[in-house]
């Protein structure tokens, strides 16, 4: 036994138990979805199960257990098995990521797009290839930005310049001082996801147009969601040719796994051929792209899932207003109840899931700012009114048990 090497163990622990101090430590809920029941799953805690209602999933539109996707994927791993045998490069490139492909630059109204194994990686390896490999590029990134646009940027070694949220005075600002022959892209959101305010794409654009930049938008939060075909709020908005790059996820309203770009055929082919997180990795099994495919089409035709999912969205703001739980605004589909306290937030979160069968995960730091302390509500079309009537008296009674306030209808 040597002394005076490094204790490895003692930082890992240590690392760990300093988080537990702020009230940081993440504890992850044990679930088990249950397919044709969702909100509800069973969960697991201590050798004890308890049934659940699922009030922050990300699987907005409960795609993820439609019939015709869960048939689509099983028919699919029957015929060609689970996985995709390599990377697109060497031997994993099938008919199923073809067609996904097609399917997706139809939904943006784009030449192309490209898939990779999740959103965080497309985000990342597309925005590292960009950035990394346009001479001299600099990225405007919205001070909002998701942690893998952050990433992807870092990783690019472009030069990165950050605008105030949503701020078109403060992007002009930094647009006016880029000397106009110098590459400029501009990254954002759509629906931005923890306060569910949503991008001004028609003004970046303007400003993308007027000083030669590209535009990046990320519309993980919005596709299936928005628009008659579910192509986003630039679909909504009519805005989507005027995006250079469009990117998202299989991963949330979409129901399955799995990321994309959309853009031209030669931008396309630029981040096949140069993108190391697209190059270098197994691709997508292809029945999770033939789900993937059924649950794309399945919302560029039907209207149901998104109208009843707004009926469902303004049911709870109205139940919830109604007893003065203080929610934040926006015009999105996420309900951001705001606690302003970590501890607090943590310990609503827990009763709520011990004591109502309601599983809200908390959002502290560094997810948040600090004192914006929040649970991010996040309703279904498969919520009842009365799961919404249950949800409204716990959160009654948990605001009244830890005194918080409440705002005046
Ligand atoms: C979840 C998320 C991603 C990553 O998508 P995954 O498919 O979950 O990896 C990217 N951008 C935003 C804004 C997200 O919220």
């Amino acid at each position: 036994m040597t002394t005076n090497v490094f204790d490895h163990q003692n930082f890992f622990t240590g690392e760990l138990d300093q988080l537990r101090e702020e009230g940081r430590y993440r504890v992850f809920a044990e679930l088990e979805r249950k397919a044709g029941h969702f909100p509800q799953a069973r969960r697991y805690k201590d050798g004890a199960t308890q049934d659940v209602t699922i009030w922050c999933a990300n699987d907005y539109l409960g795609m993820g257990q439609h019939p015709k996707v869960i048939e689509a994927t099983c028919e699919a791993l029957r015929a060609y098995g689970a996985g995709a045998g390599g990377t697109r490069n060497i031997s994993g490139n099938s008919h199923e990521h073809v067609l996904l492909e097609e399917e997706l630059a139809d939904l943006h109204g784009k030449e192309q797009a490209l898939l990779f194994t999740s959103g965080y990686i497309s985000n990342w390896a597309a925005l590292s290839a960009l950035g990394g490999g346009i001479p001299n590029c600099v990225i405007l990134s919205d001070a909002g930005n998701h942690a893998s646009m952050i990433e992807g940027i870092r990783h690019s070694r472009a030069e990165r310049r950050i605008f105030k949220h949503n701020d078109m005075v403060d992007l002009e600002k930094h647009l006016k001082d880029i000397p106009p022959n110098r590459p400029k892209l501009i990254a954002f959101e759509s629906v931005y996801s923890m306060d569910g305010d949503i991008g001004n794409i028609n003004g970046i654009c303007d400003l993308a147009d007027k000083y030669g930049a590209m535009t990046y938008l990320d519309e993980v939060h919005a596709v299936g969601m928005y628009g008659p075909r579910g192509g986003g709020i630039a679909e909504r908005e009519g805005l989507m040719d005027r995006i250079t790059v469009i990117e998202a996820t299989l991963g949330k309203a979409f129901g399955v796994v799995g990321g994309y770009i959309a853009a031209s055929k030669a931008l396309c082919d630029y981040v096949r051929s140069f993108s190391s997180g697209f190059i270098f990795t197994t691709a997508l099994p292809p029945a999770i792209a033939a789900g993937a495919r059924t649950a794309v089409r399945h919302l560029k035709d039907s209207e149901i899932e998104r109208m009843r999912h707004r009926r469902a969205v303004s049911k709870v703001r109205a139940s919830l207003k109604a007893i003065g739980i203080p929610m934040m605004d926006n015009e999105s589909h996420i309900i951001p109840v705001m606690v302003g306290n970590a501890a607090k937030c943590k310990m609503i979160s827990d009763v709520l899931m011990d004591q109502y069968g309601i599983y809200i995960q908390p959002i502290n730091y560094p997810t948040v700012p600090k004192g914006t302390e929040r649970l991010r509500i996040t309703p279904s079309p498969f919520h009842t009114d009365e799961d919404i009537a249950k949800l409204t008296k716990a959160l009654s009674d948990l605001w009244s048990h830890c005194a918080l306030s409440r705002a005046v209808a």
